[in-house]
């Protein structure tokens, strides 16, 4: 028999560097889709802060900025959200340069961060 060592030296070490980029991608994801469900939970909290609000008043209190304000709020953790969403789109659009994790363009060969050469 004439095993080719270099080869499957070679192809040992693709493999390695393969999963290596893909766990350092998939904590960096975990990570994001951590803290958007962190804020979605906070969006449910304030909707049932307004719920409340609405139920507990009597209609000689005007609850009409306590509203604005909580209303205002949710806003804003919708836009968290979105930015949050769009980072983990983009994480998966690129890959991880497996010396120095940073996250690169699917089409680049080498990292524009550190030099390294990019195999995919
Ligand atoms: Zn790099």
């Amino acid at each position: 028999m004439n095993f080719d060592f270099m080869k499957i030296k070679k192809e040992v070490t693709k493999t390695a560097i393969k999963a290596k980029k893909a766990s350092a991608n998939m904590v960096e994801t975990a990570k994001y889709k951590f803290k958007l469900s962190e804020i979605k939970s906070d969006i449910n909290e304030k909707y049932m802060q307004i719920g409340k609000l609405v139920y507990n008043s009597d209609e000689a209190e005007d609850i009409a900025d306590k509203l604005q304000a909580l209303c205002d709020e949710i806003t804003s953790l919708k836009n968290s959200a979105q930015d949050i969403q769009a980072t983990i789109d983009d994480m998966f659009n690129k890959k991880a340069c497996p010396n120095c994790s940073s996250y690169v363009g699917k089409d680049y060969d080498f990292c524009p961060k550190c030099g390294n050469e990019i195999n995919d």
